[in-house]
């Protein structure tokens, strides 16, 4: 009979051999990024701004920050772009979502980040609002995500990231057009791809050699979702279509009152993942951090990023 941890073993580790692990590739330098969320009240608004100082000397490749899919968070987005330019010498990646604003505005919205500085931006379509009657109607101008791409590189040469799913937006009419969909995106002009979060591993590695057989060379960076809060966490996953496979559900069955408990394992989960993922060649993971520094920190840390010293400005 196998046991519990044997079962987790073979989930991430399947390239076991001999009944030795493989040993982590930790001498090839993997490379981060963070996303963050605009705070809504002082209490959130202090975790963020203590989250980015904790992480900003792991040196991530960019930080990006959520936008609100009707728009709701314009002003709040903003202003965390701007002080985070004003306060970190980190790269920004803003999101900019097109459901809910008109073409101009967003049009208008590139260009203002282009003029201060920003060249890093997430193109999205954003999550039809439940009342919505069809995507036209809920989206005045740029209805897919493709039609947000070619926007933004209209305005300027921005290095631009879009979204991935390696199990299939829900809204797909199969698991090819999503694919289809993806490869538009990338050819035109999109640098990199951000997966939605996944726990399920093999579902990343089929879609990523999917991808390499679609033709799409541009890098497909899974987004790790270290757990904290797993009712929340199932929450997403509903919503978004992610699988949380059984063995994970079990971890965390009777701990709705116990964050202690939950924190180690939501760690050594992600951490688990990530080994996994990095054993087989991912040099680059982006961070789904929820604003808290905590486990993605750590995780990092197991990856080999080491705090750099940032001499103050
Ligand atoms: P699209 O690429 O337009 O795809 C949406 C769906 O439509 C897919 O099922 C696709 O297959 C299908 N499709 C595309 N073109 C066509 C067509 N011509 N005909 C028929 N079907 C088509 N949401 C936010 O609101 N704010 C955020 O800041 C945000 N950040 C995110 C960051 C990441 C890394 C990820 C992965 C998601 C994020 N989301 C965010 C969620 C995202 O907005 C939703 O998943 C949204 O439903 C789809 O966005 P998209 O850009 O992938 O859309």
């Amino acid at each position: 009979m196998t046991s519990h941890s044997d079962e987790l073993a073979a989930r991430f580790t399947p390239d076991r051999a001999n009944g030795r692990t493989r040993p982590l590739a930790t001498d090839v330098p993997v490379t981060v990024s963070f996303e963050f969320f605009p705070p809504t009240d002082p209490e959130m608004e202090r975790t963020l701004w203590d989250t980015v100082r904790r992480l900003a000397p792991l040196a991530p490749r960019f930080v990006s920050v959520t936008y609100g899919a009707d728009g709701s968070t314009r002003d709040r987005t903003l202003d965390v772009v701007r002080r985070l330019r004003s306060d970190t010498a980190l790269t920004i990646a803003p999101h900019v979502t097109s459901i809910g604003s008109t073409r101009e505005e967003l049009l208008d919205l590139a260009r203002q980040y282009w003029t201060s500085g920003i060249r890093h931006l997430v193109a999205l379509r954003g999550d039809l609002p439940a009342s919505a009657q069809n995507r036209t109607s809920a989206s005045a101008s740029f209805v897919w995500g493709l039609d947000l791409v070619r926007g933004l590189r209209s305005v300027a040469d921005f290095d631009i990231s879009v979204a991935a799913y390696p199990e299939v937006h829900p809204e797909a009419r199969s698991a090819r057009d999503d694919l289809d969909n993806l490869k538009r995106k990338i050819d035109a002009g999109a640098t990199r791809a951000i997966t939605q979060f996944f726990f399920d591993n093999d579902a990343y590695l089929r879609f990523r050699d999917d991808c390499a057989a679609a033709g799409i060379e541009a890098p497909i960076v899974p987004g790790i979702l270290p757990i904290t809060r797993f009712s929340q966490i199932q929450r997403f996953a509903r919503r978004c279509g992610a699988t949380i496979p059984d063995w994970i559900v079990k971890r965390f069955e009777g701990l709705d009152e116990d964050v202690e408990t939950r924190r180690l394992l939501g760690a050594a989960v992600a951490l688990e993942q990530v080994e996994h993922l990095q054993r087989h060649g991912v040099r680059e993971f982006h961070f789904y951090t929820l604003n808290r520094a905590e486990l993605t920190y750590a995780i990092c840390h197991a990856l080999g990023l080491r705090y750099r010293h940032i001499a103050p400005t």
